[in-house]
C-alpha cells in the first residue's frame, strides 16, 4: 500500500514539474513575441545618400563617364545601352537597373530628363536615383526588393545637343516636348509646326507680346514643334524605346523637366482622343495628392490654367494615349530658378535631388499597384533629412 502511494506521488509531482515546464515554454515564447525578437525577421538596414556636392553638375560626357562607371562598378546590376542618336550623332543613353540575377518576370518603368537641354537638374535627378537604388542594393530591404521585382530603366539625357550649349532646344531648333504625335502643332499647345525654314533656318521659338497684350487668349509664345510628329532623331528614338518596353510589363512613366515645381498628369490641353476612365483619373489623381502632401511639390494640374502651361505634343500625353499606364510630367525645381526658353541659374543642387528623391522612390514601391491602375498606397521608406525643409 505504501509503495503505492509512493509511486503516485511521485506521478503527482512529475505532472506538475511537467506543466511548470511547459506554461515556462508558452511564457518565453510570449515573450519573445512580445519583444519582436525571433531572429527570423528581417530589420530592413536604413538606406543611405549618394555622396554629390553643390555645384558638381554632369554635362553630356560627364554623364556618360558616369553611367560607364556604374556598369564598371555594378556588372550584376547595369546594364548601359544607347537607344538612338541626336541630331549632331551622339548617343542617347538609357541606363536598366535591375538584379539581372533575379531572374523572375519584372515590371519596368521608364524615368527621363533633359529633353529641353537648359534645364539640367532633370538629367541630375536621373543619375541620382541611379546612384542611390545601386548603393543601397543588398543592404536597404526596399531598395532591395525594387530591384529584385523591376528593371527600372531610365535616359538621364533626351537631347545631348542641346545639354551641351545649355540651351531647349536640339540641333534643329526644334521643341523636343512639342513633337510628339499628339494634338501636333497645334498654336493652343504653344507649338507651330514650322521645322527649319528652307531646311536651313532654325526659328527655336516665337515672342507674341503685342498679339498677347491685344488678345490676351493668344499664346505669349509659340516654340517650333518641327514640320511634323516625329521629325526629330531623339522623338523616334524615345517613341520606339518605349513600344520596346510595352512588351516587358510597361507600368509607368515621369518625363522630367525644370523649374515649374510641380508634377502633372494628362491632359495637358485638349481633351483626350479616348474615354478617361474614372479609375485612371483616381489613380493620377491619387499620385499628385501623395507628392502634394508628403514634397514641397504642387499639383500641376491646378497651377496652371489656360494658356500658360498648355502644351500639345508632349511625350507624357504620348505615352499615355500609346500605352495607358500612368505617366507624368515632374517639373523639379523651384519657380524662382526658371530657366525659361534658354539659360537661367542652377543651384542648390543637393537639396533638389533631396526632393525629388521621395517621389521616384514612391512611385517605384507602388510599381504593382500601378501596373494593375490599383491605389498606390504603399509608403516608400526614406532615409532621414528626405525630403529636407523646403528652401526660404
Ligand atoms: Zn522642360
Amino acid at each position: 500500500m505504501k509503495k503505492k502511494i509512493s509511486h503516485l506521488k511521485v506521478l503527482f509531482l512529475s505532472s506538475i514539474l511537467l506543466l511548470v515546464m511547459f506554461t515556462g515554454c508558452i511564457e518565453e515564447e510570449q515573450k519573445s513575441k512580445k519583444t519582436g525578437e525571433p531572429p527570423e525577421i528581417k530589420m530592413d538596414h536604413p538606406s543611405i545618400l549618394p555622396d554629390w556636392k553643390d555645384g558638381e553638375y554632369h554635362d553630356y560626357y560627364e554623364t556618360t563617364d558616369e553611367l560607364a562607371d556604374f556598369k564598371v562598378k555594378y556588372p550584376d546590376l547595369v546594364n548601359v545601352f544607347s537607344i538612338g542618336k541626336s541630331v549632331l550623332g551622339k548617343d542617347i543613353w538609357c541606363i536598366r537597373i535591375t538584379n539581372e540575377k533575379n531572374t523572375q518576370a519584372k515590371l519596368s518603368c521608364l524615368i527621363d530628363g533633359g529633353i529641353h537641354g537648359c534645364e539640367w537638374e532633370a538629367g541630375e535627378a536621373c543619375l541620382y536615383l541611379t546612384d542611390y537604388l545601386l548603393i543601397n542594393f543588398d543592404s536597404n530591404e526596399t531598395v532591395t526588393d525594387i530591384l529584385n521585382t523591376t528593371e527600372v530603366f531610365i535616359v538621364p539625357l533626351l537631347n545631348p545637343d542641346g545639354r551641351q550649349i545649355d540651351d531647349r532646344f536640339n540641333e534643329n531648333g526644334i521643341d523636343l516636348n512639342r513633337n510628339f504625335d499628339v494634338d501636333f502643332g497645334r498654336i493652343r499647345g504653344h507649338s507651330m509646326p514650322l521645322g527649319k525654314l528652307f531646311g536651313r533656318i532654325k526659328i527655336p521659338y516665337l515672342r507674341f507680346d503685342r498679339l498677347h497684350k491685344w488678345f490676351p487668349n493668344f499664346p505669349l509664345f509659340l516654340t517650333n514643334s518641327g514640320r511634323r510628329a516625329f521629325s526629330e532623331p531623339e522623338t523616334q528614338a524615345l517613341r520606339d524605346f518605349m513600344r520596346e518596353l510595352d512588351n516587358s510589363d510597361f507600368s509607368f512613366y515621369v518625363n522630367c523637366h525644370t523649374a515649374v515645381h510641380t508634377i502633372s498628369s494628362p491632359w495637358h490641353v485638349f481633351k483626350p482622343p479616348f474615354e478617361l476612365s474614372n479609375q485612371e483619373e483616381k489613380i493620377h489623381d491619387y499620385v499628385i495628392e501623395w507628392v502634394v502632401e508628403n514634397t514641397e511639390y504642387e499639383d500641376g494640374d491646378m497651377s496652371f490654367e489656360g494658356y500658360s502651361y498648355a502644351a500639345s505634343g508632349t511625350a507624357t500625353d504620348w505615352c499615355f494615349k500609346e500605352f495607358r499606364i500612368p505617366s507624368f510630367t515632374f517639373e523639379i525645381l523651384s519657380k524662382a530658378y526658371e530657366p525659361g526658353a534658354g539659360g537661367g541659374k542652377h543651384d542648390n543642387l543637393v537639396h533638389w535631388m533631396k526632393t525629388t528623391l521621395p517621389v521616384f522612390m514612391y512611385l517605384l514601391v507602388n510599381i504593382e499597384n500601378l501596373h494593375n491602375w490599383k491605389t498606390p498606397d504603399i509608403q516608400p521608406s526614406l532615409p532621414d533629412g528626405v525630403p529636407p525643409t523646403p528652401l526660404q
